[in-house]
């Protein structure tokens, strides 16, 4: 029998605090985490508004040393400024107090200070919110970056349903993807002997599968539908822990979003309406399609995208037919050495049309 050598390192949130009102837990859930009193919040001018502020005033109250920064985008230079404020000040506790940018670049510094952070969201827009990766944006699209988990969780539901319901529906659209994110991984296993974790692969399908059955519920926008889609982000991010990599949660479709950020913005102007495609909402359209591809029940995933009120055309998406051909005939050339059912090679121009013209996307 050949020796044992395998060996593994699965880093998870210790605390993680969901429901109405859980804002007021923010000073007892720092005594239990933090060894320091000064601690930093990281939010934009919105978050500031609607947490933030509650936040700084309950934390003063109970001894803490709180310091702020405003952060406006997902930017390396953003995270360089955050690492040497926090350097100056001998930040003890990072708090992410936002949406997926906010959250990601305070992932980042963490990360490189070494230092602690809790994850506050105040919109449920992508299951960044508990993952350890992070995406930034450069001039040409994003990129997506190894970071740390953070150590606590907070998410407060009465904040969470206070954020436009497009938001929630593009969260719960990228945790549906899972399911092609788990197809492709399961394929590479297959063929390529990658790496593969069926605990990984379970839980991810299981966050996915919650919104696929809650679809109905999710609509309604009350503050329940914001308490299922965080539960569902937050078992998608322990998926990811569990994996130590994305591939739970991130597959073809991710790379076909990406492309199209890459493609560049591709704004349908629809009468005056000007609307810019979420990162969630390009994925859910994606996973149709990867799904397809697959074999899979495609038609299972669109169907809960549309109860969603998620997109599942290049219309309702706002990006052109052009666009989203383009996009699938490409969208390997994002990660060529992640492995998925679009090949080494990728989709021909007739295959891609073919594929988005069968599932209704164009
Ligand atoms: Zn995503």
């Amino acid at each position: 029998m050949e020796r044992f050598t395998k060996s593994k390192t699965m880093i998870f949130p210790r605390e993680i605090i969901v429901g109405h009102n859980t804002t007021s837990q923010i000073a007892e859930l720092c005594d239990r985490i933090s060894r320091g009193k000064t601690v930093l919040i990281v939010e934009d001018k919105k978050t500031k508004k609607l947490s933030g502020e509650d936040i700084k005033k309950i934390l003063s109250k109970a001894n803490y040393e709180v310091k702020e920064r405003i952060v406006s985008s997902p930017t390396v230079s953003e995270v360089n400024r955050l690492i040497n404020y926090a350097h100056k000040n001998k930040i003890d506790l990072l708090l992410g107090v936002g949406g997926g940018s906010v959250i990601d670049v305070t992932k980042l510094a963490a990360s490189e200070l070494k230092r602690p952070f809790v994850s506050i969201p105040t919109s449920a827009a992508h299951d960044g919110i508990a993952s350890p990766r992070a995406s930034l944006k450069h001039s040409r699209g994003s990129v997506s970056k190894t970071a740390v988990s953070p150590l606590a969780i907070l998410a407060d539901t009465k904040i969470i349903n206070k954020a436009p319901y497009r938001m929630l529906a593009s969260g719960s659209a990228d945790v549906i993807s899972n399911m092609s994110a788990v197809m492709d991984w399961e394929l590479a296993y297959r063929l390529k002997g990658e790496e593969f974790s069926s605990h990984a692969a379970v839980l991810a399908k299981t966050a996915a599968q919650l919104l696929i059955e809650n679809a109905d519920d999710i609509r309604t926008n009350t503050e329940e539908s914001s308490w299922i889609a965080v539960k569902a982000m937050i078992v998608s991010g322990v998926a990811m822990s569990v994996a130590g990599n994305t591939r739970p949660a991130s597959g073809s479709e991710h790379m076909f979003s990406h492309m199209l950020d890459h493609l560049g913005p591709g704004i349908m102007l629809k009468g005056k309406k000007y609307k810019r495609p979420m990162h969630g909402e390009q994925c859910g359209v994606g996973a149709i399609m990867m799904v397809y591809l697959h074999g899979g029940d495609w038609e299972k995933i669109r169907s809960a995208l549309k109860k969603i009120g998620a997109p599942t055309t290049s219309e309702e998406l706002g990006v052109s037919k052009k666009k989203i051909i383009e996009a699938l005939v490409r969208a390997q050339e994002i990660r060529p050495e992640r492995y998925t059912i679009l090949g080494e090679t990728g989709l021909t121009n007739d295959a891609a049309k073919r594929l988005a013209k069968i599932t209704g996307v164009i």
